[in-house]
């Protein structure tokens, strides 16, 4: 939907609360960007910036900072929308505020965003990039979940899974240099399954030895394995716009534009260990298709009146099982061979009754989103038949079927 670009980023740096009004396929990037040129930045992210507003707001938008900020959908001030009627219609917490809700997290079926606006905050100049390893997933929950309680913490919390891979000093970014490069050389994994756990501090210019302290402190009542601390210091563009740099490179040898059969599950707090345990060696026997980020938020910064679904308890996971169909010879790494261990996944979840909800889900049947969206599916029918009662928004989502009246 990048095409729809009807107006120019416009900011408003000036109140309490700074804003930026975008169109809705305005790219997150070009935000930054502009944004940046007046100390300002939006709060929440994706961890890949090449997106637009509407899509990431018809989903929800989370990243490492979602645990304090919420998902994207937490941090919007007011919308324009075309309905499904063809009205043109602003709306906000105080104005058609059903509509705004509505069309947060809707999956586009209410519902096209023209016009966003976002909150922004003071943008920091740098930022100290972390990573540790853990060889126990309890200690590395713990420890997530330790920080994404604590009022003085990172400003980014996520993390990852490493399976059965034995070149590990290969695998971080050139970027990150061990604290103690003795230390880190004799580590070895064994091939076991690690985890990874990725923070970051924001800070200014002028602030090095006090986000330095700031970060020892935290770091010191961390329980990681005390030779795989890796660090890095870089600009806080560089930081978010990260995945891009990998994108140029997977671009240039032709391995972006393969199939990408993710799986994004969203993991009640109390079944995450049956979950690790179902899962990552039993079923993901190893990392090497892709990256599986691991790491929790804050239902609070949920709101529930949007239309997104999560699951029923406190804190939650999302785990991202981002696998890419790379076409090789062994016959292993092929995409049918993905979608049947996404299935095998799903089955294990279902079978567990984890309470586990699809986050970018894909359902081919109304069946199946029913069980999706549990008790909300009546409101979630209500809106459609308010705001779209031909059902001719978003029918690739296989929700409603197009132009059949909703019964
Ligand atoms: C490389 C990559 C990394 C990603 N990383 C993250 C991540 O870290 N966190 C995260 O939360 N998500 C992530 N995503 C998922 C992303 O949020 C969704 O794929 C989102 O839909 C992408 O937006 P888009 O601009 O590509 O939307 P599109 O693919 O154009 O649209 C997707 C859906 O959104 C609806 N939509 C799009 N624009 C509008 C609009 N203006 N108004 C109403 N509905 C609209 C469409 O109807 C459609 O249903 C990632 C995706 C990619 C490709």
């Amino acid at each position: 939907m990048e095409s729809l670009k009807n107006t120019k980023i416009k900011i408003d740096p000036t109140g309490k609360f700074p804003y930026v009004d975008v169109s809705g396929g305005e790219l997150w990037i070009n935000i930054l960007r502009e944004s940046l040129k007046y100390g300002l930045a939006p709060k929440s992210w994706t961890d890949y910036l090449h997106l637009t507003v509407g899509g990431t707001l018809s989903n929800a938008g989370i990243s490492g900072q979602a645990f304090r900020h919420g998902p994207q959908i937490s941090n919007v001030h007011q919308l324009e929308v075309i309905t499904g009627k063809g009205e043109l219609v602003k709306c906000s917490p105080d104005q058609n505020e059903d509509l705004f809700y509505s069309v947060l997290g809707g999956l586009g079926q209410f519902g096209i965003i023209t016009q966003a606006r976002i909150s922004l905050e003071p943008a920091p100049a740098m930022v100290k990039w972390i990573r540790v390893l853990y060889s126990d997933f309890k200690t590395f929950t713990r420890d997530q979940e330790y920080l994404i309680s604590s009022e003085k913490t990172f400003d980014y919390v996520e993390g990852f899974v490493i399976i059965n891979r034995t070149d590990l000093m290969n695998h971080w970014r050139s970027s990150f240099s061990p604290r103690d490069p003795v230390q880190a050389s004799h580590f070895t994994s064994s091939g076991k399954t690690l985890f990874c756990l990725e923070v970051a501090k924001y800070y200014d210019h002028g602030k090095t030895d006090e986000v330095a302290k700031e970060v020892e402190m935290l770091l010191s009542q961390l329980s990681y394995i005390s030779s795989t601390l890796f660090f890095s210091e870089v600009p806080y563009i560089e930081f978010l716009d990260r995945v891009h740099v990998s994108e140029i490179k997977l671009r240039s040898k032709g391995l972006w534009e393969v199939p990408h059969p993710w799986l994004n599950l969203l993991i009640p707090r109390s079944k995450i260990t049956e979950f690790a345990e179902g899962v990552f060696s039993m079923i993901l026997t190893d990392s090497s298709k892709g990256p599986i980020l691991i790491y929790p938020v804050n239902k609070s910064k949920w709101d529930n009146r949007t239309s997104v679904v999560i699951p029923e308890e406190d804190v939650f996971y999302l785990v991202a099982v981002l696998s890419s169909a790379v076409p090789s010879s062994t016959g292993n790494d092929d995409l049918d061979h993905m979608l049947k261990k996404n299935k095998r996944i799903l089955d294990f979840c279902k079978a567990a009754n984890l309470g586990v909800k699809q986050y970018l889900a894909h359902y081919s049947r109304q069946e199946e989103w029913k069980v999706h969206f549990g008790p909300r599916w009546e409101v979630f029918v209500q809106r459609k038949s308010a705001y779209d009662p031909l059902a001719m928004l978003a029918p690739g989502q296989r929700i409603f079927q197009k132009g059949l009246l909703l019964s």
